[in-house]
């Protein structure tokens, strides 16, 4: 096997079981691999520290399978994956829209998978995954229930591992691309071919619950609100009224048409930008009872960290302003460069400099087939917080 050897010192992140190795931690190559290929990382004493996938474009420059020497083949990935599937149904039961495989966090480096009903989506975002599509593809097929697999690797990291987007079948047939799932009594139609990401945001399906809970009888604001997951929790709440924005057209068409299909009232759908329009119902004195502010990942990295957090103070300023006593604010941020301290610090200022006095009620992550393993605190990416305007 090929050899990536250390610096002196820089083996204890691995020995933590941190499953990244940055190429600034090492001292040289031994063979000459090819992307995605199998080595071993040695320390510069000479102590096999894992088995890796090479990234020869990307600053993280391996991705570790496993933490002793062992085979990378079609048997490792049929055991991780049955090993990821088994453990959320103990957990989530036979839930048909759900995650399978949560990249680092499941032992499988840049490998996604989403299920909905009989397909799975898959997203591959690192070298080693690439590698590996077919014997992944072969294992996800062997889920009970599963008849395709549709890959999705089109995500923005693929540029950095120097690979192209793929957006195509890769088992069983291409139609239809369009499909329904249920989750918790609510049919959402998803857009394989175009939908964001996987084509459903399954990480805010607990939270999408609670914001049910809270929206009778309240005049409901989902900004940033997609293909409609929290306006039609509140709908089906029963929320006086929902009013949804969205810049993308495309996903207010499958709100509109999402509402239709549950037998739902219509939210007020307004295509536009989140921070205009907040403005703009400032200047108008609008007011809610409940506003969900769940804007894209504004800092994927702590680089970001400073722009982000100004993104993040305006919007949730804004929403403070627009909230009656005693509203509710349940916000969120999934930027991995933005901790759920850093976040809260951010939505104190916003209310401070909104001039209202707030509670935090609750706090919110992602539900638990998005497991965080500890030794990687990066996958904890979702933070959220309800907070409770004075009455
Ligand atoms: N709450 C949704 C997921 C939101 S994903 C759910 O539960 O399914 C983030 C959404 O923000 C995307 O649909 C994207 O189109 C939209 N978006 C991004 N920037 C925006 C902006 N400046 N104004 C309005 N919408 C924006």
């Amino acid at each position: 096997m090929n050899k990536l050897i250390l610096k002196v010192g820089r083996e204890k992140s691995l020995k933590r079981r941190h499953p990244w190795v940055f190429s600034g931690a090492v001292a040289k190559l031994q063979g000459t691999p090819g992307p995605g290929e199998t080595i071993g990382v040695w320390s510069a004493t000479g102590e096999l520290l894992a088995v890796a996938a090479y990234s020869p474009d990307s600053q993280i420059v391996a991705r570790v399978w496993d933490w002793e020497e062992r085979a990378v083949n079609v048997a490792f990935f049929k055991e991780r994956i049955a090993r990821a599937v088994g453990q959320r149904h103990a957990l989530m039961g036979q839930a048909v829209a759900m995650r399978l495989v949560h990249g680092e966090s499941d032992g499988l480096p840049g490998v996604v998978a989403d299920r909905y009903g009989d397909t799975v989506v898959l997203q591959l975002n690192s070298a080693g995954a690439d590698r590996w599509r077919e014997a992944i593809a072969d294992a996800l097929m062997e889920v009970n229930g599963v008849t395709r697999v549709w890959e999705r690797s089109d995500a923005d990291v693929r540029q950095l591992e120097g690979l192209t987007p793929v957006t195509a079948p890769l088992r069983g047939s291409r139609e239809p691309t369009r499909i329904v799932i249920d989750e918790e009594g609510i049919r959402f139609g998803i857009d394989l071919e175009r939908g964001h990401k996987t084509g459903f945001y399954l990480d805010q399906r607990d939270n999408r619950q609670q914001l049910r809970a809270l929206s009778g009888g309240r005049d409901v604001l989902d900004c940033f609100c997609y293909t409609g997951g929290f306006a039609l929790n509140a709908l089906s709440g029963g929320a006086k009224s929902v009013v949804a924005v969205d810049s993308s057209a495309e996903a207010l068409e499958l709100a509109r048409g999402n509402a239709e299909m549950n037998g739902l009232a219509q939210p007020e759908c307004i295509e536009g930008d989140v921070f205009q329009l907040l403005r703009r119902f400032r200047d108008q004195a609008r007011s809610f009872d409940l506003i969900v502010l769940d804007p894209p990942k504004f800092a994927p990295t702590a680089a970001h960290a400073e722009k982000a957090s100004r993104a993040y103070k305006d919007i949730n300023l804004l929403a403070f302003k627009l909230l009656r006593p005693g509203g509710l604010l349940m916000t969120f941020s999934c930027s991995g460069g933005i901790s759920a301290e850093l976040f809260q610090k951010i939505v104190a200022g916003s209310a401070l400099d909104a001039d209202v006095d707030a509670q935090i009620v609750a706090r919110l992550g992602a539900t638990s087939d998005h497991p965080v393993a500890l030794s990687f605190p990066e996958g904890d990416y979702l933070k959220g917080l309800i907070c409770r305007v004075a009455g």
